[in-house]
């Protein structure tokens, strides 16, 4: 009997298991699991005596030298690997050790108030973290975790505690929580892929994953609690999937779609240099969106004409609202825009409210319908101003143009102006350099500056449209509600016609338009929007070498047909199958990895 039960718990055992998440990093990753716990640090608290006081101070001077040392290391491994932009997350940890006012105040710390030394770093550092944490938000959060890297390493270089816990090489990493530094490491020894039970798609492990390549997977509930080191496993990036114990089926499957997106990869390499460019010689221009500072060595990676979309909302969450004045801004547009000159950048202003934070405290029972985007911008020139000063200061350091965010109305972006003229009046009778002729344009996201888009058209010098908000106001299906996700479809003929119409009014205007919102990341779609006449995508990066794929395989009258047939369209699933056929005729390979990756790609 006992026997028996024994076995029917090893069989238990080794059933399949899935766990969701949230796939945050492409790729298929097959192997032994490695639970990764980092090591719990004591800090003790206690009070030192005069007589040690000035071998403390040392022994925190020396655990500085020691971190600033391995982040050196770190920083380096980081700039080989992804670029000078990933490797500023340790400069800034570095920076941080350097800090005049942190180096003092622990060193007060210990000579006035007799704490130890491990006690005064955790009591400055939790004081700034506390701060951060308070905020709410996911990017100060992430800046905590910098803050608690920092604190932890220093710690353990008091006790002189060794720098990395050893990885099973060839392992998928599965952790409650990664930092930055630790992906850095764990890159050394080949990790095949990370899940852990907590983060955000933006974090910088999110961040670093990509730009490594390795597949990941955040915000398995609980992962850590039902899996053990040498679980056979199975993670899939695509779909934010972790599978324990296999079945053969499912590995068989996915051993498929591995080799198949190895593939694509192979190919995608080859596809960088190369011209985005129709088969009859048509360019199209593929730009990429970015949110983070880090992520700009993804333009050249990628081979991407520019940067079509920078949210900036992002840079003030990372640099804190009241902190990030005009002068920081400034310093970050220009390492921006003077990392890719001759290219240009298109800094999106401050785009808050609707699902993004607000730095105030006010509720609506609407927000998407509420204070947005210019309509706040309008409202609070102590935000708007310094912004415009800032990026217009960035125009002489290399290409920029500037795009408002969630226009609806012609008297917003007429006050806009306004403002702007009024802003480089200043700038002229000050003597400050910048480029008059600076680029304005408008997010199309709207359907009533969609619908006029004419006249709008004659406001502006390019158009940008957002087709994330704009499927939400055309079809009144809120962008982040599951439960009516299946009508949220941004192939739909209403959307199809709105952008045509948009598109169309541009083109007779003479003024540039180009498709940020997500659509432009869906090759499915690719060949439908050249179709209707669009001629600049942005995307996230790593999804350009894909379009690129599908442009180089299309004609402009056969994207013309396939446009005008699915315009015809009314069903979801007719469309897709619709749209599969396109790729299979047209790019047979890709098509192949698109129908085993279901459901990454396709659109609904
Ligand atoms: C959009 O609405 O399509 C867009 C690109 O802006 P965001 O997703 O930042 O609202
Ligand atoms: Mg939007």
């Amino acid at each position: 009997m006992r026997q028996e039960s024994t076995y029917a718990d090893s069989f238990e055992s080794k059933k399949e298991r899935i766990y969701d998440g949230l796939g945050v990093s492409r790729g298929i990753a097959i192997g032994p699991a490695y639970l990764y716990a980092r090591d719990e640090l004591h800090i003790d608290q206690h009070q030192i005596d005069d007589s040690e006081i000035d071998e403390e101070v040392s022994r925190f001077k020396r655990a500085v030298t020691r971190s600033l040392k391995e982040l050196g290391k770190i920083t380096a491994v980081a700039q080989e690997k992804l670029g000078s932009q990933s490797a500023g997350i340790f400069e800034a940890q570095s920076l941080m050790l350097k800090d005049e006012t942190f180096l003092t105040s622990v060193e007060e710390r210990i000579r006035n108030s007799h704490n130890n030394a491990s006690f005064a770093i955790q009591s400055f550092i939790s004081v700034s973290r506390s701060r951060m944490e308070a905020s709410g938000s996911e990017y100060f959060q992430e800046r905590a975790n910098d803050l608690l890297d920092v604190q932890d390493r220093l710690i353990r270089n008091l006790h002189r505690g060794k720098l990395l816990s050893a990885i099973e090489p060839n392992s998928i990493v599965i952790s409650s929580n990664l930092t930055a530094a630790d992906i850095i490491l764990f890159s050394r020894r080949n990790i095949l892929g990370c899940a852990t039970d907590f983060g955000g798609p933006t974090s910088h492990v999110s961040l670093m994953a990509r730009g490594l390549g390795v597949p990941a997977v955040i915000n398995i509930k609980k992962v850590t609690k039902n899996i053990e080191t040498g679980d056979f496993v199975v993670l899939d990036g695509f779909n934010g999937r972790l599978i324990v114990n296999p079945s053969e089926r499912t590995l068989t499957g996915y051993r498929r779609l591995q080799e198949r997106y190895q593939e694509l990869l192979e190919n995608e390499k080859a596809l960088v240099p190369l011209a985005s460019e129709t088969l009859d010689g048509e360019c199209i221009l593929l730009y990429s969106n970015l949110e983070f500072q880090e992520e700009v060595d993804l333009v050249g990676k990628y081979g991407a004409h520019g940067i079509g979309l920078f949210r900036t909302e992002f840079l003030f969450l990372m640099n804190g609202f009241h902190d990030y004045d005009e002068e920081a801004q400034y310093q970050t547009y220009k390492e921006i825009v003077s990392s890719i000159s001759p290219k240009v950048t298109t800094f999106r202003l401050l785009d808050l409210g609707g699902d993004k934070m607000l730095p105030m405290s006010h509720r609506e029972h609407n927000p998407f319908l509420g204070w947005r985007g210019i309509r706040i911008l309008l409202d609070k020139p102590e935000l708007l101003r310094p912004q415009l000063k800032a990026l217009l200061r960035a125009t002489v350091d290399g290409p920029l143009r500037i795009l408002v965010p969630m226009v609806s109305h012609l008297k917003e972006i007429e006050q806009f102006k306004r403002i702007l003229e009024e802003v480089k009046d200043e700038f002229r009778a000050k003597e400050i350099p910048f480029d008059e002729d600076v680029p304005i344009g408008i997010m199309v996201e709207v359907p009533a500056v969609a619908i006029m888009a004419n006249r709008f058209a004659e406001e502006v010098d390019f158009f940008s449209i957002g087709t994330n908000d704009l499927t939400q106001y055309m079809l009144a299906v809120d962008r982040g509600n599951n439960m009516v996700a299946d009508l949220y479809q941004e192939l739909s003929p209403s959307m199809l016609s709105i952008i045509k119409l948009t598109v169309e009014a541009a083109e007779r205007k003479g003024i540039p338009v180009s498709i940020c919102g997500e659509l432009a990341s869906n090759p499915l779609a690719t060949a439908v929007l050249i179709g209707l006449g669009v001629k600049e995508l942005s995307a996230s990066p790593t999804f350009l070498p894909e379009i690129k794929r599908v442009v180089r395989s299309v004609r402009r009258s056969e994207a013309e047909l396939l446009a005008k047939e699915v315009l015809q369209i009314f069903d979801a699933e007719v469309r897709r199958k619709k749209l599969m056929k396109w790729i299979r005729n047209h790019a047979p390979d890709y098509y192949a990895f698109l129908c085993e990756s279901e459901g990454s790609s396709a659109e609904t």
